[in-house]
């Protein structure tokens, strides 16, 4: 199954079963000023959408993800760094049971993904994967994109809630999503998975390929959905300072294992852990 599928297969195209109840969000005060590694995962703070314990990920058996303990809470924006090849969409696959995890525990609104899981049930619990390549229906228009996997649901988002995040998309909604532009196909990935109101929303390099003024239109959209939803965010992104602008915490990944983690002010501060985001990983 391609990404693309396999994302589709998680995301907007599970029509059934009411979404999860959006909780409130938790304070922002569940961060580790020290930087040091928690030794399970743990952070104070509100309801927990998201916890990796000790997780390894990857392909064919062999790990490219190892030993990544991390949390989201309702509520919180978390943004997970690293260079190229580091694991960030590895560890979004497998948190998404698009990839079997290949060791340690993934908590995901209270129950554990396993080998079993099928990622249409963890959509149908509230979670939703924007991929890299969006996985948008080409040939269909926005309206009917935004409108997938919205039947005969009760708490999900009207189109017109929807579009008070992406007003741009107003004008286009009778428009095939292949005829849109990046940003716009970009906005209406993410709003595709907002009218699901996701309890935990995985977002993977948004900005692939979008100029940077769209970008800084974009990103912060994600701490909007997590303040007025509750909805827990996990943020792949390339654009390291615009990411912990609007992040609460972030985590840096490098060869797949954890590097630094902390608030996202002291990691902003931290020039050369900010070069190390950007670089290979030799950084
Ligand atoms: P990028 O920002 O470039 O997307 P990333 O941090 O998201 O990087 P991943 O895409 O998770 O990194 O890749 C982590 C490692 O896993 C890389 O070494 C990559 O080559 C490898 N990898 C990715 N997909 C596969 C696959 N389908 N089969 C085997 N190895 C893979």
């Amino acid at each position: 199954m391609s990404t693309a599928d396999a994302a589709k297969a998680a995301g907007a195209d599970e029509p059934t079963e009411p979404a999860a109840t959006a909780v409130d969000p938790a304070p922002r005060d569940g961060s580790n000023p020290t930087g040091a590694p928690p030794s399970d995962g743990a952070v104070p703070g509100g309801d927990v959408v998201l916890a990796l314990r000790h997780l390894e990920a990857g392909y064919g058996g062999l790990a490219v993800v190892r030993d990544l303990s991390l949390q989201v809470h309702a509520g919180e924006v978390v943004a997970l760094l690293g260079p190229n090849g580091a694991g960030k969409t590895t560890t979004l696959l497998t948190i998404s049971a698009l990839l079997p995890a290949l060791g340690g525990e993934i908590d995901v609104l209270g129950a554990a993904v396993t080998r079993r899981t099928r990622p249409h049930r963890l959509a149908r619990r509230g979670v939703a994967h924007v991929p890299e390549d969006r996985s948008l229906f080409s040939q269909l228009t926005v309206r009917e994109n935004v409108a997938v996997g919205r039947s005969r649901r009760d708490d999900v988002l009207a189109l017109d809630q929807v579009l008070e995040y992406f007003p741009a998309l107003s004008p286009l909604l009778d428009r095939r999503a292949g005829l849109l532009s990046g940003g716009e196909q970009q906005m209406l990935a993410l709003a595709r998975a907002l009218a699901r109101r996701p309890r935990l929303l995985l977002v993977d390099e948004m900005s692939l390929g979008l100029a940077p003024v769209i970008v800084e239109r974009l990103v912060p959209i994600v701490r909007r959905i997590a303040d007025e939803l509750g909805t827990g965010v996990l943020l792949v992104e390339q654009h390291v300072a615009v990411a912990l602008h609007v992040s609460d915490r972030g985590y840096v990944l490098n060869r797949g294992g954890v590097v630094a983690e902390g608030p996202a002010a002291t990691l902003a501060a931290d020039r050369d852990l900010l070069a190390a985001s950007y670089l290979g990983p030799e950084a």
